[in-house]
């Protein structure tokens, strides 16, 4: 548990953020973020309307105080979130027509204050303060790539949402936008989960909506419902794509359905575990658990590495006990009699999930989970569904073409027919999550990954006209966060200016940081 006292944490948190915003790390820092209890800031300025804690934004050019209510007091300089809004860059050609923005006062930070205050919501893995990347910092000594995710910026926070088939309004693309928590309240109620049901584990509303306005209201009686996550498909290329005839398996579902041009915003920080947990629970991290692909634990004093093959099969562990995932939400309490009712394929957060890729994982017994199925994979190189053989060079891109062969086998074999289908189908593919951090967003591998998953998802949609089915189906497309393409030229790090500092302190990620008391290890 925390040792450092609230005043201890407070002065070193202003060393740290100050630190943090100086101006010869402004190419490297785009905003440094953390939460304030309401006493901290009411003795500060005297204000008596705040009823929570508030959430804090600073850069080198001024810092602002976010209040839950929408209200901006900037407290110093320029308020560094002049926008929030969820549509900016928006039409596409806007976001492709610049390298992107250069300050955060050209970005926008969609839900700033909810989503921040979310990040530091849960009681001992949230870290003291989060530093943000600007878009354009190329960090590869520290795990970074050309593509890069993470930010609460609009345009890495910003995943696809696609609703088609069975029961969904034929809008074609709308200028909309929902969330990502919204997710799985949406396929619950989809799949027959009564409106009053979509709560936590605790009984507390989700932080989610069902997006309920883009159905037909048809009461659907045997519900088949399919959610296909495409990890990190960019919402603005995905759908440039699909409307120029690029990604014909999207351009069939859109056909059928509705798309939301401003896309679905992720939770922050916009990263693959804690957006999966969050689409997949309609819950933020604060109430979910999964602060980041890797964080820490105080209460434990353990180091949690999440997003990672070998501990994909481990994600119960690091949820939450308020939590409940969708699979949990549409068993329900009622027996099934043999039957199976929901299916998770090649997805981290199953539990509850009839079928798993990951129970398999687990029963196999093989220790560094989907990190050591190897030689149980198909071979890329004859992979039927690959754009390009020269992408396999990439090694991620290699072995993400090989777990979503497999997927898209595990699909096949659970709809055997509509009948024994299960009422949730979840469908999570990875390559293109590959594509994007090799080459950015736009780039040649990058739409060669949305091409191939193109090719994965039509071969399904085969299949299903095979059987007959295809109409009974209803379908969500969607992914856990956008991408922005990094400048190689801007390097650094800021961790020498934290070390200069002599505090303890862990960063983790990095960009989530842990201040420490004297004693404790970092
Ligand atoms: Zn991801």
């Amino acid at each position: 548990m925390r040792t450092l006292s609230r005043e201890q944490l407070s002065a070193r948190r202003e060393s740290v953020v100050e630190a943090l915003t100086s101006p010869d790390l402004a190419a490297i820092v785009d905003l440094v973020v953390w939460a304030e209890a309401e006493a901290e800031a009411e003795a500060e300025i005297g204000d008596q309307r705040g009823d929570g804690p508030v959430a804090m934004a600073a850069s080198y050019i001024g810092r602002v105080r976010l209040h839950a209510d929408g209200r901006h007091q900037v407290l110093q300089g320029l308020d560094p979130i002049l926008s929030q809004d969820p549509m900016a860059f928006l039409p596409y050609n806007r976001e492709c027509a610049s390298p992107g923005p250069r300050t955060s006062r050209e970005n926008s930070y969609p839900y700033a204050a909810s989503r921040i205050l979310s990040l530091f919501a849960d009681s001992t893995r949230s870290p003291d303060v989060a530093v943000m990347h600007t878009p354009r910092h190329f960090f590869a000594e520290q795990g970074g790539h050309v593509g890069e995710h993470g930010s609460l910026d609009v345009i890495q926070s910003r995943a696809p949402l696609l609703l088609s088939g069975r029961g969904v309004t034929t809008l074609g693309v709308v200028d909309a936008h929902a969330r990502l928590v919204d997710v799985c309240p949406t396929l619950a109620a989809l799949a027959g989960v009564a409106e009053t049901d979509l709560r936590d584990a605790a009984g507390e509303p989700l932080d989610g909506h069902t997006l309920m306005t883009y159905l037909c209201g048809e009461t659907v009686v045997e519900p088949k419902v399919i959610g296909i996550l495409w990890d990190g498909a960019p919402c603005g290329d995905l759908l440039h794509l699909a409307e120029s005839g690029e990604l014909p398996g999207v351009a069939r579902l859109l056909d059928a359905g509705v798309a939301l041009r401003g896309g679905a915003v992720a939770q922050f920080p916009s990263v693959t575990l804690t957006n999966h947990t969050s689409i997949l629970t309609g819950l933020g991290p604060g109430r979910h658990g999964v602060l980041g692909n890797v964080f820490y634990d105080r209460g434990t004093g353990l180091r949690v590495v999440a997003n990672d093959a070998a501990t994909w099969h481990r994600s119960a562990e690091w949820l939450r006990p308020s939590v409940r995932t969708v699979f949990e939400m549409v068993n329900g309490d009622v027996p099934h009699r043999g039957s199976m009712r929901t299916a998770c394929v090649n997805e981290a957060v199953d539990r509850g999930a009839d079928y798993s890729t990951m129970a398999i994982i687990r029963g196999s017994g093989i220790s560094s989970g989907a990190a050591g199925l190897g030689e149980r994979l198909p071979d890329a190189d004859t992979s039927i569904h690959l754009s390009d053989p020269a992408d396999l060079q990439d090694s991620y891109y290699s072995w993400g073409t090989q777990v979503d062969d497999l997927g898209l086998e595990q699909m096949r074999q659970l709809w055997g027919s509509l009948e024994s289908a299960p009422t949730l189908t979840w469908w999570a593919s990875v390559v293109t999550d590959a594509g994007h951090h090799a080459g950015g967003p736009r780039s040649a591998i990058a739409r060669d990954s949305l091409r191939d998953s193109d090719s994965r998802l039509m071969a399904f949609l085969e299949h299903l006209d095979g059987l007959g089915v295809t109409d009974e189906v209803t379908f969500l497309l969607t992914a856990d966060h956008g991408f922005e393409g990094s400048d190689p030229t801007v390097i650094g790090s800021w961790r020498p200016a934290l070390e200069r500092l002599g505090i303890p302190f862990r960063d983790e990620g990095p960009g989530l940081i842990y201040l420490m008391a004297d004693h404790e290890q970092t």
